[in-house]
């Protein structure tokens, strides 16, 4: 195993050890290793724990923007600055595991795990987040909702590191909520990320574990968007907007749940999140 201690340093390891195996937090990829997964030869772990830059943030205010580096662990999203500027990523991030995973597991592994049912995926496609991805080839940034590209399935290189994650500051409601077969340490059968923009006057609602990748709501957005800011009573729009989220939703039955009950949860999550939305405006309705 290497410990390099720079990005620079890392970058030239994952070009120059054609076989390897990146760990960061390691709650993922030891779990595939004492499930049968072997070491190929001669395959060299890098270690990204020992990279003081990949655990660091930026909070830019006047640029509205947090930027996130990727070996960040839950724990440090529980905190300030994120429950106060994206409150959305802080809930997912406490809904994770136990104390042990959420100390070491990062948000960056939570990325290229690119399972649907990652929390911290699912808030970070709700915040339109960018990824900077990086190479000894170069930089490219890319949308979090476009580096996922089917379950477990990234569009990354092997020789390609998340380096950070930047999350635009938005004003209005985020929540984050998920349902699982029992209150804690516990993966989703389904949950859902709401991101309101006051400012834009737009809404967007990201699913989790309801497809093959995290997926976006364009009809759900623009029905919650009318009940936001459009006037139209939560009441009247309350069975279209979940009618319009389970459409979205392409579930499968596995070990976990049914799609039925997935694609019920995914609408009743999304409307409970709209109706703490209103709450939060001091609009009940
Ligand atoms: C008991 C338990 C409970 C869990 N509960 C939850 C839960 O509630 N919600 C949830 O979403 N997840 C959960 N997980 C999964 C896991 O904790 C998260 O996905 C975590 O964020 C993974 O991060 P890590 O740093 O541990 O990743 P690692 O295991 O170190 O790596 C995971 C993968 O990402 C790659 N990788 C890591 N960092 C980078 C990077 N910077 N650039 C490119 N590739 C990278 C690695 O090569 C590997 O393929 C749970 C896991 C366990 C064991």
């Amino acid at each position: 195993m290497i410990s390099p201690q720079t990005v620079d340093d890392a970058l030239d390891a994952l070009s120059d050890t054609p076989v390897h195996r990146l760990l960061a937090g390691g709650t993922d990829e030891m779990v595939k290793l004492n499930h049968g997964a072997q070491l190929r030869q001669f395959e060299t772990v890098i270690s990204l724990s020992r990279i003081p830059e990949l655990s660091m943030w930026t909070l830019d205010t006047a640029g509205r923007q947090i930027t996130i580096g990727a070996a960040v662990s839950w724990s440090q999203l529980t905190e300030a600055p994120f429950v106060e500027h994206v409150p959305v990523l802080a809930q997912a991030a406490r809904t994770v595991g136990s104390p042990q995973i959420r100390n070491a597991g990062t948000i960056g592994g939570n990325v290229a795990t690119a399972s649907p049912a990652g929390d911290g995926l699912c808030a970070l496609v709700a915040l339109d987040a960018m990824a900077t991805v990086r190479s000894t080839r170069g930089t490219r940034r890319v949308r979090v909702a476009e580096l996922t590209t089917g379950p477990k399935r990234t569009n990354l290189e092997p020789d390609e590191l998340i380096v950070s994650l930047d999350v635009p500051l938005t004003h209005g409601f985020q929540g984050y909520t998920k349902v699982g077969v029992r209150n804690a340490m516990v993966i989703s059968l389904a949950g859902v990320a709401l991101v309101v923009d006051d400012d834009r006057q737009s809404v967007s609602f990201a699913l989790g574990s309801v497809g093959p990748t995290i997926l976006r709501s364009p009809a759900a957005e623009t029905v919650a968007a009318n009940v936001l800011f459009g006037g139209t009573h939560l009441g009247d729009a309350m069975s279209q907007l979940a009618a319009a989220i389970r459409k979205t939703a392409r579930p499968i039955d596995d070990h976990r749940s049914t799609a039925a009950y997935r694609r019920h949860a995914v609408g009743v999550l999304a409307t409970r999140l709209i109706e703490r939305a209103l709450i939060s405006r001091g609009a009940s309705q």
